[in-house]
């Protein structure tokens, strides 16, 4: 027995349709309290009124049927299609409380989907990716995702895993059999390679990262030498305050610009510099804090004048971290010595005249593979998944080593069925409850 859930599907704001689900046993009978028309045949949309818990008239609209277990949550559900009213939502909702239901918590929906079998733990984190998905890529990897394709990865491993166990089983059921160091290394063998798929796997979460979150990107450089009106052309905008008395950007300034497929946040810092003055010293410390934090360094160099020991510190900076070097002010002339930048990434610009910024975006891109990241739902966009590999890999790669090493091999195998629990945490066939909550509680209301 469910009880019946109702909620509003879509965004509260004004909108041509609004959507509300309702799901659960006694969803088709509190429906038709709300609905008119006749929607005894499953999947068949029609039109009808929808009426307010005293009866009358509040819209006319569309309603539809799903029978359990041929739903999205696999229970008894309808759709109603109201105009996008927020009364008139409010009014339909009411009738359905009225009529029966229940108001639905955040991603109760989704979660009754996981509970009843509809999909894995990996496909209901990918719905909250998707729906949070900025840039078409990243839609494109959780839709993936969402089709089951990162949880047949896992399930592909766990499967191995698994009968690389029973074959070890069958072992332990002629006790008198000594297993064989061949045999054992042949089991090692396959160990070795789940372990690796383990890890390509996990691996793939610093490109789904940038998916998900964008590449964070700190200019940085003494003041002057156009970091602000670098961000500015690459913005197109005059969002930071660009003047030629030193050290105004005491402040990092942060903003986003979409490139192609992925967001980029640039983080203009204050220049680098003798902490002479308080603010100053702060914002020395928070560039060095940005660089730290930033995936990429972008350390800006006025060509036109020669490295003074501020450079010195900036550049210091690009090359303990990934970094671009920019010189800067080339309509002025360049009198500065590549060499000192050795192997580091350099390109000539002019912030000013706006000659050579794309090329900035262009160079970030390329060194961070964008072009590449495949989207087809093996690249992990969730750090949870990713460390939840990570910890499985350890076990499988512990009971490798153990077969390899001729060690006791009930050890091997108590590290493999870890392993496999492991993994059963990041599809949901063993995750805990807490885990459970946590990932339905990131989602809305009505999903
Ligand atoms: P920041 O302190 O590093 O943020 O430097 P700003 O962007 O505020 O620039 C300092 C001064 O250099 C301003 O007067 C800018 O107009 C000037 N400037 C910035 N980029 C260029 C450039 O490419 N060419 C020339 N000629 N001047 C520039």
């Amino acid at each position: 027995m469910s009880d019946t859930i109702a909620a509003v599907a879509t965004p509260p704001a004004k909108s041509a349709i609004g959507i509300i689900r309702i799901s659960g046993d006694n969803a088709f009978e509190i429906t038709k309290k709300v609905f008119s028309g006749d929607i005894s045949e499953p999947r068949k949309m029609v039109t009808g009124k929808i009426l307010s818990e005293t009866g009358e008239v509040c819209d006319y609209g569309m309603g539809v049927f799903f029978k359990a277990p041929a739903s999205f949550t696999g229970e008894d559900s309808a759709e109603l299609y109201c105009h996008g009213s927020t009364a008139v939502l409010r009014t339909v909702l009411s009738a359905l409380f009225h009529a029966g239901a229940r108001p639905a918590v955040a991603g109760e929906f989704t979660r009754r989907a996981f509970l009843n079998g509809k999909m894995d733990l990996t496909q209901a984190e990918a719905v909250i990716d998707l729906i949070d998905s900025e840039t078409e890529l990243a839609a494109k990897n959780a839709a993936e995702q969402m089709n089951g394709r990162l949880g047949s990865e896992i399930s592909a491993i766990s499967s191995s895993l698994t009968s690389i166990a029973a074959e070890f089983y069958a072992f332990v059921d002629y006790p008198d059999d000594e297993i064989e160091q061949t045999e054992r290394d042949e089991l090692a063998t396959r160990l070795y390679a789940c372990a690796d798929s383990a890890k390509a796997l996990a691996g793939t979460y610093s490109s789904g990262r940038i998916f998900r979150e964008g590449i964070r990107v700190a200019l940085i450089g003494r003041p002057n030498v156009g970091k602000s009106s670098l961000l500015n052309a690459l913005l197109g905008t005059e969002r930071s305050i660009v003047t030629d008395i030193e050290g105004t950007t005491r402040d990092t300034v942060e903003e986003s610009l979409r490139a192609g497929n992925v967001a980029l946040h640039l983080i203009d810092t204050a220049g680098l510099r003798n902490a002479d003055t308080e603010p100053e010293r702060l914002g020395i410390a928070r560039s060095e804090a940005a660089a730290r934090d930033a995936d990429i360094v972008v350390a800006v160099f006025d060509g036109s004048a020669p490295l003074d020991e501020y450079d010195m510190q900036t550049l210091a900076l690009a090359k303990n971290s990934r970094s671009l070097c920019i010189i800067n002010k080339n309509d002025l002339g360049t009198v500065i010595d590549r060499s000192v930048f050795g192997d580091l990434p350099i390109i000539e610009i002019s912030a000013k005249l706006n000659v050579g910024t794309k090329a900035v975006i262009d160079k970030i891109c390329e060194i961070f593979n964008v072009a590449d990241i495949p989207c087809d739902g093996r690249t992990l966009t969730n750090p949870r998944h990713a460390s939840t590999l990570i910890r499985a890999e350890e076990r499988i790669r512990a009971a490798a080593d153990a077969f390899s090493g001729g060690i006791y091999a009930d050890l091997a195998v108590s590290d493999i069925e870890d392993a496999i629990n492991i993994l059963g945490e990041i599809t949901g066939n063993s995750a805990q409850d807490t885990i459970i909550n946590e990932i339905f509680s990131r989602f809305c209301v009505g999903k």
